[in-house]
C-alpha cells in the first residue's frame, strides 16, 4: 500500500528522545524552550508558544482573545473539524463561509458578507500550505475590529509575499501532528509578535499558572505558584519537543522534495481530460498535501485507487454537512460542489520515484476507462 501521508522519522529523533530520558525530565522543560526558540528563529517571530496539538493551539489562541458565548467566528466549512470544535468548546458560534474553488482558500468576499456585530474572529485556513490573501484578511479584520486567527496547520514553512506564515499576523496556529510538514509526534504552536498576548497564551497553556515548574525549579522559592487566569493543560512535553528538534535538521529537504513531487504530479496531469488541478504557488508554498479535482465519479476513483494499493483521502468533508454542526448549517453552493470532486493523492518525503509514477499511471488509467 502506498500511504497518503507518512512521517519521516529515524535515528536522529530516537537519539534526541534518549537525551530527554537521560535528564529524567519528561514534561515541559529545556527541550520545549529550545524547540520554541527554533520555531521563533525559523519563522522570524517574537513569540512561539508550544502546545500539545494543533487543535489546542487553535483553542488557546481563541481563548486568549476571550472568544465565548454570544460571539461568532467566521470560518470556511471546508477544513478539518479541528478548526471548528475549539469554537464550539468556547461556547461561540461558527459561521461557515465559502472557499475559492480553484485554490480552496477562504473566499474573502463571501466571508465579509457573513460578518455581523457579533463577529469576533475570522479563521483563514492556509489549505494545503498555500497562503490565503493575508493583506485582504488582515485589512478586513482591522477595519471591522475583528481578530484574525490563522489556521496554519498545513503551512509550516510557507510564505506570503516573502514573509513566513506566522511572522506577521495577529495569532497563527501550527500543528506538528504525525502527518504535518514537521512533526513532534503530536504537537502544535501559537505564534504572535505581541508580548502581552504571548504571556496570556503561556499562562493559559499551563492551567493559568504564571510560572511553569521548570522555571520554578531553577530558582529559589521553587514551591511557589500563582493561578491568575483560567487555563488548560495544553503544554508540549520534552519528548515531543525532542522529536521536533530533530526534524528541523531535515526540514528543508522535506520541503524541497515535496515541492518537486507536486510539480511532477501537476506536469503529468495538466492536459488530461476529467481532472482539474488547483492553482498553486509553487515557490511560496511548503506543500502539505496534493489535492486534485476529479470532475466525475470521484467516489469510484477512490475505490479504483484503493484497489490498486494507493491510499487517497478527501480533505475535507465540509463541516456544515456534519450532523453535529447541523444547527449552524446554511447553503454553501461552491463548497458543496467542490467537495464532491476533491481527492488527495499520496505525498510524502519517503515516496520513491516509482511510487509517484504508479500513482500517476493509475490516475491516467482511470480517466481513460470508458466504463467507470
Ligand atoms: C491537522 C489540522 C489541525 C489540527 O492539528 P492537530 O495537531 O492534529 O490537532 C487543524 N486544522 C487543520 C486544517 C489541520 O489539518
Amino acid at each position: 500500500m502506498i500511504p497518503l501521508a507518512r512521517p519521516t522519522i529515524g535515528r536522529e529523533e530516537l537519539r534526541n528522545i534518549e537525551k530527554v530520558f537521560k535528564t529524567h525530565w519528561l514534561g515541559m522543560g529545556s527541550f520545549v524552550y529550545d524547540f520554541e526558540k527554533k520555531v521563533e528563529a525559523y519563522i522570524g517571530v517574537k513569540h512561539a508558544i508550544a502546545v500539545n496539538t494543533g487543535t489546542t493551539a487553535i483553542h488557546l489562541a481563541l481563548a486568549s482573545i476571550n472568544i465565548g458565548p454570544g460571539d461568532e467566528v467566521v470560518v470556511p466549512s471546508l477544513t478539518f473539524v479541528a478548526t471548528i470544535q475549539p469554537i464550539i468548546n468556547l461556547g461561540a458560534k461558527p459561521v461557515f463561509c465559502e472557499v475559492e474553488p480553484d485554490t480552496l482558500k477562504i473566499d474573502m468576499d463571501d466571508a465579509a458578507k457573513r460578518i455581523t456585530k457579533r463577529t469576533k474572529a475570522i479563521i483563514p485556513v492556509h489549505y494545503g500550505g498555500m497562503a490565503c490573501d493575508m493583506d485582504e484578511v488582515l485589512s478586513i479584520g482591522r477595519a471591522r475590529g475583528i481578530a484574525v486567527v490563522e489556521d496554519a496547520a498545513h503551512a509550516f514553512g510557507s510564505s506570503y509575499k516573502e514573509r513566513k506564515i506566522g511572522s506577521f499576523g495577529d495569532l497563527t496556529c501550527f500543528s506538528f501532528d504525525p502527518i504535518k510538514n514537521l512533526t513532534c509526534g503530536e504537537g502544535g504552536a501559537v505564534t504572535t509578535n505581541d508580548a502581552r498576548t504571548a504571556e496570556i497564551l503561556r499562562r493559559k497553556r499551563l492551567l493559568g499558572i504564571s510560572k511553569d515548574t521548570w522555571t520554578r525549579y531553577k530558582h529559589k522559592r521553587s514551591w511557589f505558584y500563582e493561578v491568575s487566569i483560567e487555563g488548560y493543560r495544553y503544554h508540549m512535553s520534552n519528548i515531543n519537543a525532542a522529536i521536533g528538534l530533530a526534524q528541523f535538521k531535515k526540514f528543508e529537504n522535506f520541503i524541497r522534495k515535496k515541492k518537486k513531487m507536486v510539480r511532477q504530479y501537476d506536469d503529468f496531469f495538466k492536459d488530461m481530460e476529467g481532472i482539474e488541478l488547483l492553482t498553486r504557488d509553487y515557490e511560496a508554498t511548503a506543500p502539505f498535501n496534493y489535492t486534485i479535482k476529479i470532475k466525475k465519479h470521484r467516489d469510484k476513483f477512490i475505490h479504483y485507487m484503493e484497489k490498486r494499493g494507493i491510499a487517497v483521502g478527501v480533505q475535507y468533508i465540509p463541516n456544515h454537512l456534519q450532523p453535529f454542526f447541523k444547527k449552524y448549517r446554511q447553503s454553501l453552493p461552491v463548497t458543496e460542489k467542490v467537495w464532491k470532486e476533491i481527492v488527495s493523492l499520496p505525498l510524502h518525503y519517503d515516496m520513491k520515484a516509482e511510487e509517484v509514477q504508479t500513482v500517476q499511471r493509475s490516475v491516467e488509467e482511470f480517466l481513460k476507462k470508458d466504463e467507470k
